[in-house]
């Protein structure tokens, strides 16, 4: 039962995490650090076989690949979408972030960057200390945010409440 609701909390913190990038997505970037465009041989890039998971953080999320270079375990995020200059969007950075933590509570290792791929260039982003510090603010707000008896709205996009999985769960979608 207490591994039941183990995976409940789970998974509604992975939820939450995705709906609160979301809703971050469109806002405008600040702090966050540019990425470098590199060239990335993905030959040597292995797909995550499973699930990582911290028991400290009670976080668990999937990279797209892991990659072991210069000593190093580097997880890789792979977008469809097309990214213009070389500042990573937020949720992105923040979801690369999230896997960075997971691989350094794995494998008992910091690694120093993430990779995210898109579909036009690929970028390196270090998982620098102040990124590292904006995702346990972000965590901080949604388990917050999880326990408040109202979570307002926090957008004024119709089109994200039509795709919303939630919405037959939320007191203030927008109505089309
Ligand atoms: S339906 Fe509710 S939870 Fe879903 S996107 Fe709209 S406002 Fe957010």
């Amino acid at each position: 039962m207490s591994g039941l609701l183990l995976s409940l909390a789970i998974f509604l913190l992975i939820a939450s995490l995705w709906l609160f990038w979301r809703a971050q997505q469109q806002r405008r970037e600040t702090g966050l650090p540019a990425g470098e465009i590199i060239y990335a041989d993905a030959s040597n890039w292995r797909q995550s076989e499973r699930p990582l998971f911290s028991q400290r953080y009670l976080l668990t999320g999937k990279p797209d690949y892991l990659v072991e270079t210069g000593g190093e375990i580097i997880p890789v995020e792979v977008k469809s979408t097309h990214l213009s200059g070389d500042k990573p969007y937020r949720s992105h950075a923040l979801q690369l972030a999230a896997y960075c933590l997971l691989v350094e509570e794995s494998y008992g290792h910091r690694p120093s960057y993430g990779i995210i791929q898109y579909a036009n260039k690929t970028i390196r982003l270090p998982f620098s200390d102040s990124l590292r510090q904006e995702l346990f603010d972000m965590m901080q707000a949604i388990r917050s945010a999880r326990s408040a008896s109202l979570v307002r709205r926090n957008h004024d996009d119709p089109k994200r409440c039509v795709r919303c999985g939630f919405r037959h769960a939320c007191g203030e979608p927008i109505a089309l």
